[in-house]
């Protein structure tokens, strides 16, 4: 028989805890899965698996070996002052999940390099405005941030025929995407773009990245797609900037205050598309592959794979 594994905590207020812990023990039959509301001895949980849990929540737990981030942004977990030192993080790095933002890229680039947002104000007004369709290949699109999820984006964006350029910290390369990499290159990169979609994490190099001065470079009639973090972005010139039509239209996905205040002018702009956080999401069942690996490289004394850098802050 197999020697147990040990004990799993898992806290989330936004995803379903019978769910994952029968996805985990699927795979891992002797690992234990428990709610952190129902933790009887901190001193046997070896991994954490938690989605924002409340401050001081990993500091009961003495004997923890492997801190999991349950999503793929960990801007919100590397933040905090109550990490224990030296416990290696990793985060959900699942391809399923990186299809589901790839799905939701695509379909916002779509809806741009369309007019998606044309026919709708043109239909409510009951009106024919026909406007001639673009060739995908003369329209650019920008993929900032290369990672997981963005590589997939940019790939799928690429294989639609789009002019497609890339940009990250450290040289990358994609088929048939044009890669870019360092600050020096990216304004470089987004005066070409026509549609601009942000993937890059939040960190303190890139919060604000995204100020005015940056927003007013982007070309006359761009399209802004932000499926990263909100606070990358200056909301309040972005919004100016959509109402004088400098930026023609945008998909927002992520805000700087979430949920969206209910007055806020982005609400009311008919070329702005507004979802609620769930460009992609982490999938229990594909998921908990790479999480049951990584548990059995720490019991087994190796490193995680997908271990985030908490200095760089990804
Ligand atoms: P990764 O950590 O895998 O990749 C991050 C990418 O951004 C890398 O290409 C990295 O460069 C690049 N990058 C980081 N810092 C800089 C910088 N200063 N300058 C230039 N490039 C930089 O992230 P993922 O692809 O997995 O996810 C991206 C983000 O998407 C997450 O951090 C999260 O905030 C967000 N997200 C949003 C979701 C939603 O539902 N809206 C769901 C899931 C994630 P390099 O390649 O050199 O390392």
């Amino acid at each position: 028989m197999a020697a147990a594994l040990g004990t799993l905590v898992f806290y989330s207020e936004f995803d379903d805890f019978e769910t994952w812990k029968k996805a985990l023990q699927a795979q891992l039959p002797t690992l234990q899965v428990v709610h952190a509301t129902a933790v009887e001895r901190p001193e046997d949980v070896h991994y954490a698996m938690a989605w924002k849990p409340p401050a001081g929540f990993f500091q009961r737990m003495p004997n923890l070996r492997l801190i999991i981030n349950l999503g793929a942004g960990v801007d919100a977990l590397v933040a905090r002052d109550d990490l224990p030192p030296g416990i290696p993080i990793t985060r959900i790095t699942d391809p399923q999940m990186g299809r589901m933002m790839a799905g939701y890229v695509l379909f916002a680039v779509l809806r741009h390099a369309r007019d998606i947002p044309h026919f709708e104000q043109a239909q409510r007004r009951g009106e024919w405005a026909y406007r001639h369709p673009r060739a995908h290949a003369d329209i650019t699109v920008a993929v900032l941030g290369l990672g997981q999820l963005g590589a997939m984006a940019a790939t799928e964006v690429q294989r639609q025929g789009f002019r497609t350029l890339g940009w990250s910290r450290s040289p990358r390369r994609i088929e048939g995407v044009a890669c870019r990499s360092g600050m020096d290159t990216l304004d470089e990169v987004l005066d070409q773009a026509d549609i601009v979609v942000l993937m890059l994490p939040l960190t303190p190099e890139t919060r604000g990245l995204f100020d005015r001065a940056r927003l007013q470079r982007l070309k006359r009639g761009a399209a802004f797609v932000n499926v990263a973090r909100g606070t990358l972005v200056d909301q309040a010139a972005l919004t100016e900037l959509l109402e004088s039509g400098h930026i023609d239209s945008a998909t927002l996905d992520v805000f700087e205050r979430e949920p969206l205040p209910a007055g806020d002018p982005l609400w009311r702009m008919p070329k702005v598309l507004i979802t609620p956080h769930l460009a992609s999401v982490a999938i229990p069942e594909s998921s908990a592959l790479q999480i049951a690996a990584n548990i059995q490289r720490v019991a087994a004394g190796q490193e995680p794979e997908h271990r985030i850098d908490a200095m760089r802050g990804y």
